[in-house]
């Protein structure tokens, strides 16, 4: 029997595993190999890693959890849970049954990519969810924003600290009189109409086709598609959720316990702020700790 099976063997799993293994727990991490951020060429923000591809990261940290001898990595997706604290089965699509005392779930979340012509080749390119991780490189050049709700908004003050240069793409939405004025005291430009097809040049610019038959011009897009969780085990153990802006996240307390006692959640998966692969990584590292202390005598 394993102490933990941890489900999703990224920044949040891989983290987790770290510190079971070195607390010389026996640990199992099961992944499937498509981290949220394989789209884009370099990771940014996390310290000692930044500007490295994403996989690379994640391809030394594999590399360092060889040294514990209780970790074993395995390529293979959880297709499903059940059982309690203490004894919780898990079966790989390979039919492999696992058992472990807790689980760890830190399998991510999917991008929703919208059905417009363009965007699922620019995405982690041309088509960008977050300043911090991408903003620096283009600062002081021409950005776009998807406009995706009211906390939209928020993200429109928040570039102000990385250019003045910014269109606001409505894709449909109805921006509200007072939301208009706002961005106009900005000096934003709003194009309305929907978005119909993007065209990349280059490594981020890009030409935004509207169905207003106007095409505008960026050096980068900013957009939040919605999200879903990578896999739906949560639902079939009915374990709660909060909503967010793009999608959900599962509910966890402070040590990262989800509502199931036993069973932990870590990364973008129970993350209902602003994701990165630092915050994946502490939460990890968090959700570990407290799935080993839960087993003290
Ligand atoms: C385009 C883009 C660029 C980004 N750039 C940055 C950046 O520069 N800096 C930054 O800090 N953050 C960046 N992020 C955010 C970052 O990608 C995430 O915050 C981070 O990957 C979350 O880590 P995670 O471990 O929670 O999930 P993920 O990295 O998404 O990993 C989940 C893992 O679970 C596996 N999995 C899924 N289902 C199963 C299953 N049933 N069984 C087994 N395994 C499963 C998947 O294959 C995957 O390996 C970016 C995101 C995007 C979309």
């Amino acid at each position: 029997m394993n102490d933990v099976i941890i489900i999703g063997g990224s920044f949040a799993g891989l983290a987790a595993a770290l510190q079971l293994g070195r607390a010389r727990r026996k640990v199992t991490v099961l992944d499937t190999g498509l981290p949220r951020n394989r789209f884009a060429g370099h990771s940014h923000g996390m310290l000692g890693h930044d500007h490295k591809p994403p996989l690379d990261i994640l391809a030394d940290a594999r590399r360092q959890l060889t040294r514990y001898p209780t970790i074993t990595l395995v390529n293979a997706r959880a297709d499903s849970i059940s059982g309690a604290i203490d004894d919780f089965s898990v079966l790989t699509a390979d039919s492999e049954s696992l058992r472990a005392r807790r689980l760890i779930l830190s399998y991510g979340v999917v991008d929703q990519i919208p059905d417009v012509s363009g965007y699922a080749e620019g995405w982690g390119t041309a088509i960008v969810p977050c300043p911090y991780c991408d903003g620096f490189e283009v600062a002081g050049q021409h950005w776009g924003l998807v406009w995706s709700g009211p906390q939209s908004m928020n993200q429109v003050r928040l570039f102000h600290d990385w250019t003045d240069r910014l269109t606001v793409l409505a894709d449909g939405h109805d921006l509200a009189p007072d939301i208009r004025t706002d961005l106009a005291r900005r000096h934003v430009a709003i194009a309305d109409g929907r978005i119909v097809g993007i065209v990349r040049h280059g490594e981020h610019e890009a030409s935004v086709k509207l169905d207003t038959a106007l095409d505008v011009a960026v050096d980068i897009l900013f957009a939040h598609p919605r999200t879903k969780p990578s896999a739906s085990l949560h639902e079939s153990l009915g374990l709660d959720t909060i909503t967010t802006p793009t999608g959900i996240a599962l509910k966890v307390d402070e040590r990262r316990e989800t509502s199931m006692p036993g069973i932990y959640a870590a990364g973008d998966l129970a993350n209902p702020g602003m994701p990165s692969v630092t915050t994946a990584s502490w939460q990890g590292a968090t959700a570990g700790i407290s799935a080993q202390q839960s087993m003290l005598v």
